[in-house]
């Protein structure tokens, strides 16, 4: 069997594998990623965040993905049964970027991995690993190439970026269901035929059609929409194909029936089913998890990207220290600041789904402080303890839907 080693062999050429081994690589580290898939390959997950584009700035990322006009996102827009609420990202509490894009995600990796490889980083596609052993902190991993050959990778360092691969929590028995009440995904990709000019045919919205249920709308520069359904597991529980069951959903939002009921689909519905997963650590003598091998919330505030280039970024700083002989304290520097934005979005997650957050979003008279400063989390700035509603995530939120909710009795009431 072939033996290969590295300092840190990364685990999935998704954001966040790639944000991770364009570190080490930068830093001069010897590193390696294997990945189980041929890319371009299809992933959700299409609606970024500003945070993410600071870290594609550190790792030499940006440019490239600049240079591919995709869709630029300057906010988000809520609807809910008439009512309207829109953020905008340059009007946040916290500095940093004020945009991102919208775009779709199999051309967006496709980039980056190639983007990554160009600048010497060793990535073997069609390589799964199968097994890791530990010896202290050295490992050997093994992967299986697309003509069934095994082969064997020594690291001193692991980083696992596998996503619902979660390759790590599967092999060392970290799996942990999620605190989140289940939720399901049904969506597609359309051709955009009715789009209308203007903000209106990019702006992506998300339309609340019950307080549990809500549609997604990401217009893409390439002519193409995702569209996309989340709800509770039984809410999908229809009869008759995705496609019908889609079709039948379409006709719950007024809003955008009209403009995507003839839209000719690019691929049959998806059904993603309980999507939210959790953990019980985020790493161990030898690795650290990333991205959705560690806990995954919700598609509501498009967070996930980011969590993956955050955690990415973060493993691969404290992975080069380590190898550079440095003592890193992996529960203070990692799991806890990780854990923090994690908890922080969790409120925002679970606020959504009670309706205190949708009375704060919709409410008549909008506070403009407060707005700044929940756009913030909403752009992903949930580090900024400055800002009140990271700081005092549960108890802000709370305060504030109970006060709406006694101000505003009349129009507020949830769904
Ligand atoms: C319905 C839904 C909607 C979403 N919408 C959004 C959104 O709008 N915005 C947002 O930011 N996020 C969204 N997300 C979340 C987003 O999809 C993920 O958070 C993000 O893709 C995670 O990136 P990653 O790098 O951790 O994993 P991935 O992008 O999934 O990459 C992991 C890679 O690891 C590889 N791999 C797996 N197992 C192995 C193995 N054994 N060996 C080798 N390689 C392996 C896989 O092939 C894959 O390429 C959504 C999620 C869901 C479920």
């Amino acid at each position: 069997m072939s033996k290969e080693k590295v300092d840190v062999l990364v685990i999935g050429a998704g954001p966040s594998g790639v944000v991770s081994s364009a570190y080490l690589h930068n830093q001069g580290i010897k590193v390696k990623v294997v990945e189980r898939q041929i890319f371009p390959r299809f992933v959700i997950g299409e609606s970024l965040i500003p945070r993410c584009m600071d870290h594609f700035r550190e790792v030499g990322l940006f440019d490239v993905l600049d240079q591919q006009g995709y869709q630029k996102k300057f906010g988000a827009r809520f609807l809910k049964h008439g009512k309207v609420c829109e953020f905008d990202f340059s009007k946040k509490f916290t500095e940093g970027s004020s945009w991102t894009w919208q775009l779709p995600r199999a051309h967006m990796d496709n980039v980056l991995v190639e983007e990554i490889q160009r600048k010497g980083v060793d990535v073997s596609f069609e390589t799964t690993v199968t097994n890791v052993e530990f010896n202290g902190t050295n490992s050997v991993t093994t992967v299986v190439d697309k003509e069934g050959n095994e082969s064997q990778i020594e690291a001193k360092f692991v980083i696992d970026s596998s996503g619902y691969g979660r390759v790590l929590p599967r092999l060392l028995d970290l799996e942990q269901a999620s605190d989140l009440d289940p939720r399901s995904s049904l969506f597609v990709h359309v051709e955009d035929i009715n789009r209308p000019e203007g903000q209106e045919g990019w702006m992506i919205t998300f339309d609340v059609l019950e307080q549990h249920v809500w549609f997604w709308v990401i217009p893409f520069s390439n002519g193409k929409t995702s569209l996309g359904f989340v709800a509770s597991p039984e809410y999908f529980e229809k009869g008759g194909t995705k496609e019908e069951i889609f079709d039948e959903l379409l006709k719950n939002s007024p809003y955008f029936y009209d403009r995507f009921k003839d839209a000719p689909k690019e691929f049959d519905p998806v059904l993603i089913n309980a999507f939210s997963v959790g953990i019980k650590q985020l790493w161990g003598e030898g690795y650290a998890l990333t991205g959705n091998s560690t806990e995954f919330l919700d598609p509501v505030f498009s967070s996930g990207v980011t969590f993956a280039t955050e955690s990415g970024l973060l493993a691969a700083k404290l992975a080069a220290r380590q190898i550079k002989g440095e003592n890193v304290d992996w529960q203070t520097e990692y799991t806890d600041y990780i854990m923090q934005g994690v908890e922080t979005f969790k409120t925002y997650v679970k606020t959504w789904y009670t309706g205190e957050l949708q009375d704060i979003f919709f409410v008549r008279e909008e506070n403009k402080e407060i707005k700044k400063q929940i756009c913030s989390v909403l752009a992903g700035y949930v580090w900024d303890t400055n800002n009140q509603f990271v700081r005092n995530h549960k108890r802000a939120v709370s305060s504030l839907a109970k006060f709406i909710r006694s101000t505003y009795e009349d129009s507020n009431t949830a769904v």
